[in-house]
């Protein structure tokens, strides 16, 4: 146990004072790696894990099945595949790989990883991980993503190229995606016992499968900066994202002659949402994403596969199936959808310049309160960081989910209510944020110990107040 630390903390309880410093004693988690992932993977969390590696590539073209061939009608292909059985249902329906698609797929990595390599970008700094590593970051992708954007459409203008490209081809991007997770998942498997990049960051868990899915090294790399997380979910993921939607939006108007305003309302969201990771990439570092999940099938295969294929749902469905929406419903969703992607910001910028600034801001008009806190890495150091208690986080403790979920159910409302499969993006999004407030809040408890627990008595919400 380590010894009692004198922490400094601010009074929350009552405002005349809440910037009234007192000293008080206060636990400082347990020095360890016990704030990291988890050690040891329960059996139901590896059974968990191999349903998942195995569910989720079904999931993906189990929707591409439904969006070409069902009128995207989850219900209508499970009894096409109950009543052909599942063999020739799979043989009649199933994606082929094609050459195309195949080269195509591997020019893309190839030359998201050559901007990424050679644009100029800022040096950026991670946030400080459990063995006590701090690691620099170019954060380049504001760039990629411009130059990747501008080369297509002057290809496009230039009739170099068919926006529609990729749509044309989804069937073998489908197959593509989910091959180059699979073997990047297994490649990070295997560089993690041969190679690691920080050995003392990695974490075994005793079950393969469960280290499969949750990955065992926190940050692969090639050399000094070539970051596997920061350049896979970026690049051929978030990147690709703005690429698909103009895709389906090229080939819904080469198909249908016009443009819906849904699938506008779409690309417009999918932009803001992206171009705002960008600018923001440097914050990007201090998520969870890169600071504390480790590097395996969940983060490997998740971006380059489940992110474009399951976040561009809506504009694969609007692109086959156009929905015109009114002006009254035009509003509803656009203020919903600006509504949370304000909160969303704001939040989380709030969060960030908190930290930066050693609490030293001022948040809706007033000094920052906050409280002080310890923690320990494994290398036996003692740091300090700061828990923000004012603005959108003395609201609820993740608010920041909340605008992404209005955001997420603005996108996928324009796709209406006809079909479930249009809302997987929420659903999926509201299953993991849920999921990660718990995984979080059990990390940050032994992190910070008693000092969370002052911050959950001080802001008692999660995320709604008065609901969550
Ligand atoms: P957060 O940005 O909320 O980060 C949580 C971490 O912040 C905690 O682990 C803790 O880390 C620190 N923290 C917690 N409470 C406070 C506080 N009061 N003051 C200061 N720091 C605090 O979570 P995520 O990284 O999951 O999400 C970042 C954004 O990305 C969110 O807006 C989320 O909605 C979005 N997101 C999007 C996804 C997508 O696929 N579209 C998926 C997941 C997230 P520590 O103290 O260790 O630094």
């Amino acid at each position: 146990m380590a010894p009692p630390l004198l922490t400094e903390t601010i009074s929350m309880k009552s405002p005349a004072t809440s910037h009234e410093v007192r000293k008080q004693e206060a636990d400082v988690a347990e020095p360890f790696s016990s704030w990291g992932r988890r050690t040891e993977a329960t059996w139901t969390a590896a059974v968990g894990s191999l349903v998942l590696v195995l569910i989720c590539p079904v999931w993906i073209v189990g929707n591409g099945i439904t969006l070409e061939y069902f009128d995207g009608s989850l219900s209508n292909m499970l009894s096409a595949a109950y009543s052909d059985g599942l063999s020739s249902f799979t043989h009649q329906y199933a994606p082929r790989p094609s050459m195309e698609s195949s080269i195509g797929y591997a020019t893309w990595l190839a030359f998201q990883a050559t901007l990424y390599s050679l644009l100029p970008g800022p040096i950026s700094t991670g946030q400080l991980t459990p063995a006590g590593n701090l690691l620099k970051y170019k954060t380049n992708g504001l760039l990629a993503w411009v130059v990747t954007h501008l080369l297509v459409l002057i290809a496009a203008i230039s009739g170099i190229l068919d926006l529609a490209l990729i749509a044309n081809h989804w069937e073998g991007l489908i197959i593509a995606v989910n091959v180059y997770g699979f073997l990047l998942a297994g490649f990070a498997q295997i560089k993690a016992h041969v190679a690691p990049t920080h050995p003392n960051d990695r974490k075994f868990s005793g079950s393969l499968i469960f280290d499969f899915f949750a990955g065992i090294e926190l940050n692969p790399r090639f050399g000094e900066l070539w970051d596997f997380k920061l350049f896979h979910n970026g690049r051929p993921g978030i990147v690709a994202w703005t690429l698909i939607d103009l895709s389906w939006t090229a080939y819904q108007y080469q198909t249908y002659g016009y443009v819906s305003n849904s699938i506008l309302i779409v690309d417009l969201f999918h932009t803001i949402y992206v171009v705002d990771f960008f600018i923001n990439e440097d914050w990007y570092l201090r998520t969870i994403d890169m600071s504390h999940d480790h590097y395996g099938y969940y983060l490997g295969w998740g971006s380059v596969a489940l992110l474009p294929t399951i976040y561009t749902l809506q504009v694969q469905y609007l692109g086959r199936y156009p929905v015109d929406l009114s002006f009254n419903q035009v509003v509803g969703v656009l203020s919903l959808g600006l509504g949370g992607y304000t909160l969303f910001r704001s939040a989380n910028h709030q969060k960030d310049v908190v930290r930066s600034t050693q609490g030293q801001c001022t948040i809706w008009g007033a000094k920052a309160r906050y409280i002080k806190c310890s923690y320990k890495t494994d290398d036996g150091r003692t740091h300090e960081s700061l828990l923000l208690c004012s603005g959108w986080w003395g609201v609820s403790r993740h608010a920041n989910y909340l605008g992404d979920l209005m955001q997420a159910f603005s996108m996928c409302a324009v796709c209406g209510f006809n079909h479930l499969l249009p809302w997987s993006y929420f659903l999926f999004m509201t299953a993991i944020l849920f999921h990660r407030i718990l995984r979080d809040e059990e990390r940050c408890s032994k992190k910070y110990g008693k000092n969370w627990e002052q911050y959950c008595s001080n802001v008692s919400w999660r995320m709604l107040p008065g609901v969550f």
